[in-house]
Parts: structure tokens; sequence; C-alpha cells
């Protein structure tokens, strides 16, 4: 029988998997990402443990070269341009499948989740950062180098919010605006605990206007939306309902869902990468 590896390499976590899917994970384990030394040593040692595996599926933070499978311009110290892809491949002599976190997220529930048997269609999540994988015919998009949902600009009444982003790039892009980060640097506290009811609607609309962007050039049939942010109670529905406010009747709109595989999405979606590689 056929298994297979699927790692969610993440900036501050690496989630690892043994397994086929949702029923039949036999092996999970998390690692603190450190160096690329350590985190690909430990990570391998999981596998040697755990396997042995006949393909991995890696779905890595970015950006990223999917062609080459390596890291490329990120400022995480110590990461930029790690050949994560080829350094499993050799150590664990399986091939490997490669791409951004959020496609394979978007693969996972795809393949077991809330976006089964659709064409074209959208992961979001709002959590440390803002990003989106995009999948057409089922398959991700890549491109030249690969979407970044979250750098779309969107707008930014600075009389209203005079707040200036926290983007390290672009200051005010969604992910400037809207991500967890940006929450607790324009509240002054995380983003779990802003309580009142006025952030979280602009928090709503800023992310509407995300996905109104989105839905304009993708068209997609529904869109996950998950991450950390998501926990506010409500917060999905009031973002569904400033999206139908902003279509205005001229579109059908999406359907936002939260994700069916909840934290999973992202390794259960490695593991049917690893199918793609195998
Ligand atoms: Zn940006």
């Amino acid at each position: 029988m056929t298994v297979f590896g699927g790692i969610e390499a993440g900036g501050s976590k690496w989630k690892c998997a043994v397994g086929t899917g949702p029923d039949e994970l036999r092996a999970v384990s998390t690692i603190a990402t450190a160096t690329p030394a350590e985190t690909i040593g430990e990570a391998v040692a999981f596998f040697d443990r755990e396997g042995p595996v006949d393909a991995i599926g890696i779905g890595s933070f970015g950006p990223v070269d999917l062609a080459r499978g390596v890291i490329t311009t990120t400022p995480k110290p110590g990461w930029a341009h790690t050949d994560v892809s080829g350094e499993m491949g050799r150590r664990l002599g399986v091939p490997v499948a490669f791409d951004t976190d959020v496609n394979a997220a978007a693969l996972g529930e795809h393949r077991w989740g809330a976006l089964q048997g659709l064409d074209v269609c959208c992961y979001v999540t709002v959590g440390t950062g803002i990003g989106g994988g995009i999948l057409v015919g089922g398959t991700p998009v890549h491109g030249l180098q690969h979407p970044e949902v979250g750098h779309l600009r969107i707008p930014h009444d600075r009389d209203e919010d005079p707040f200036p982003g926290v983007c390290p790039f672009h200051g005010d892009c969604w992910e400037g605006l809207a991500s967890g980060p940006a929450m607790e640097a324009r509240w002054g506290r995380p983003a779990d605990e802003v309580a009142d009811d006025a952030p979280w609607a602009l928090e709503a609309r800023y992310l509407a206007l995300g996905v109104l962007a989105l839905m304009a050039v993708v068209s997609p049939q529904r869109i996950v939306v998950g991450g950390g942010v998501l926990n506010r109670r409500g917060l999905l529905e009031l973002v569904q309902r400033q999206l139908d406010q902003l279509v205005s009747g001229y579109v059908a709109v999406p359907e936002l869902v939260p994700p069916a595989l909840g934290a999973r999405a992202g390794v259960l979606g490695a593991l049917a990468l690893a199918e793609s590689a195998s």
C-alpha cells in the first residue's frame, strides 16, 4: 500500500504527517521552526521513524520558487534560498511535490473538505499573515511565481483609519491592514482580546474588500476562509454580509465557509500534494 508524508512548513512551526488522508493518519508531529538545518533534520528523523513513505508533499511559507522547490526571499532569518524540497528528497530518497502552504490547504479542502467537486475555488487564511490558494480545474494556480493574495491593495480611508499598516513591503496592503498582527498593532492588544464590535466591523469590511477583489478576478464558486482571526464568533457571517453589500446584486456572490478540515487543512493538503509526486 502507498503511504504519503506531508509537511505544512510554516514560519513558526512545521506540521508533519504520515498517512493517506484524514481517516488514515498514522502519525502527526509538530516541530518548532528553528534553523533550516535543525528543522529539516527533525522532519527527516520523523519520517525515518514513522515511515517509510513513498512520496512527500510540502506546503511551504514563502515566497517560494515553485519550479525549484526553494524558499526564496523570505525575511525570516536563515531561511532565504533554502532548498527544502531538494534536501528532503535527497535525504529520504523519495519524490517530493512542493507548493505554497495556502495552495496545499486549498488542495486538502478540495480533496476531503469544503471545496470538494468544485472547478474554481479559493482558500484564504487570515492569521499572522493573509494568504490565499487558488485552484482551477482542481489544480493550484502557479504562474510567474505564485498568487500573493495577501498583498492585494484595498481601499484605505486614512481619515477613518489612520493606521499605516504592518506590511514591511507595502504598509497598508490587505495583510498590512487586516492580518492578526495588524489588529494587534492598531488596537494595542492581540486580536483575540479585542472585544468590542467597532474594530471587528472595520476588520469585516477589510476582509470583504479583499475577498471582493479576489472574486472579481477569479470568480470562485466557493471560498474557504480560515486562520486564527476567524475564531472571532460571527466574523465570517459579517464578512459575507459586507461582501453582499459591496457586490450590490451585480453578480453572484460566492459562499464563504470555514475550513471543513479545521487546522489540519494544510498538512492534509500536503498529503494530497504528495500523491501527485508519486
Ligand atoms: Zn504587502
